[in-house]
């Protein structure tokens, strides 16, 4: 199914939760909502699910305007980052329920109940009760008993918050195989940047009740739409070099010039460059600066160079061969790859180039 979102907004009392959200929603798409706690991640998804009304603007499922439909009858699935199933129903009852609900035939139910289980790999449990089931297994009866009733909506609320750091990695996978066989347009919300970068088809990044960004994971991490989105994403965060820039030359606080960190031509009176570590360089042909060498952090098989440059500090992504601990307190020439390189605009964090 196919979803229009156009101008949506929520207030509660005078404070909006949501405001002007504009967004497509493809019918098939595996959709994330990613953001800080209270950005209104979850009130866009009951929005979505008709338990919440919105004050402002227009949802459309495909092409039908359904602002107004009450829940039940929009046909959408929702799971819930504590499950909520039924202690005392077996999982078989459980996934049943909505059936039994619509009073859907005996012979079919047992039929869908069965589909539904197979597909999320429960079948051999269908006569325990919640309790005697792991988390993972919980939350797979959860998403079955969504998915029972054939929504042409999922949307799933910090679905996989609860369990372990492993079984986390591993549901992950298991929900993207499950949207695909399934075949549902799916919406989930996470604060969890890299659960919505390894899930997501295309994911919402919102801060503050705005959509800040809407785009595939590369997009939003190579080509951020404004300060925010460069610093939310990433790790370690985004360097940021504050300044003013001068045909492409950047003069921090201190007085230190970077020179061509810009496009020449470009003039910005405060600005802040935003530099991920891997696109910074040490010991540069194209040198832009000096920097002096302050430590190197060992991480797996990375390593992190700290890096001051004028009053700034930067973290810079280095090869191991291309390294040793006696760069440490040494001064190197440091470049910037001109493709990872933001400029943004300081006051109001809007992407210049
Ligand atoms: P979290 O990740 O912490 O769950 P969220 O991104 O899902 O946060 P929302 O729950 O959508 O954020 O809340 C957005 C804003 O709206 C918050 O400031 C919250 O306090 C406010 N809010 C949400 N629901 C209500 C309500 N029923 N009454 C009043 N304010 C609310």
């Amino acid at each position: 199914m196919r979803i229009e979102i156009r101008e949506l907004g929520r207030t509660f009392g005078s404070a909006p939760a949501v405001e002007g959200v504009s967004a497509t929603i493809e019918d098939g798409e595996f959709i994330c909502i990613l953001g800080p706690s209270g950005c209104g991640k979850t009130t866009m998804l009951n929005m979505l699910g008709g338990i919440i009304a919105p004050t402002a603007g227009t949802i459309l499922f495909d092409g039908v305007d359904v602002t107004k439909v009450p829940a039940e009858k929009r046909g959408v699935g929702f799971v819930f980052q504590n499950y909520a199933l039924y202690p005392h129903l077996t999982v078989a009852k459980n996934i049943e329920f909505p059936l039994a609900i619509e009073r859907v035939p005996r012979a079919e139910r047992r039929r869908r109940v069965r589909e539904a289980a197979d597909l999320v790999q429960v079948g051999p449990y269908l006569d325990r009760r919640p309790a005697e089931l792991s988390g993972g297994q919980q939350q797979r009866v959860a998403i079955a008993r969504a998915l029972v009733k054939n929504p042409s909506l999922l949307l799933l609320d910090e679905p996989l918050s609860n369990l372990d750091a492993r079984l986390r990695l591993e549901m992950r996978v298991e929900l993207q195989r499950i949207q695909r066989e399934a075949k549902v347009t799916t919406v989930f919300v996470t604060h969890d940047q890299d659960e919505a970068m390894s899930i997501s088809d295309r994911t919402m990044l919102m801060n503050r009740g705005r959509l800040v960004h809407f785009a595939d994971p590369q997009e939003l991490y190579d080509d951020p739409a404004e300060l925010f989105a460069a610093t939310f994403l990433g790790n370690p965060p985004i360097n940021q070099l504050r300044g003013r820039i001068d045909d492409g030359d950047l003069t921090l606080a201190d007085g230190t010039i970077v020179q061509g960190i810009a496009p020449a031509g470009l003039t910005v009176d405060a600005a802040i460059v935003g530099v991920r570590s891997e696109t910074v360089t040490l010991a540069s042909t194209a040198p832009r600066a000096r920097a002096r060498v302050e430590d190197l952090q060992y991480v797996g098989r990375d390593v992190y160079a700290d890096v001051r440059l004028g009053d700034a500090r930067l973290s810079a992504l280095v090869s191991r061969r291309e390294v040793d601990r006696s760069l440490v307190g040494t001064e190197v020439p440091i470049g910037f790859d001109a493709d990872g390189v933001h400029v943004f605009d300081a006051e109001s964090g809007r992407r210049i180039r």
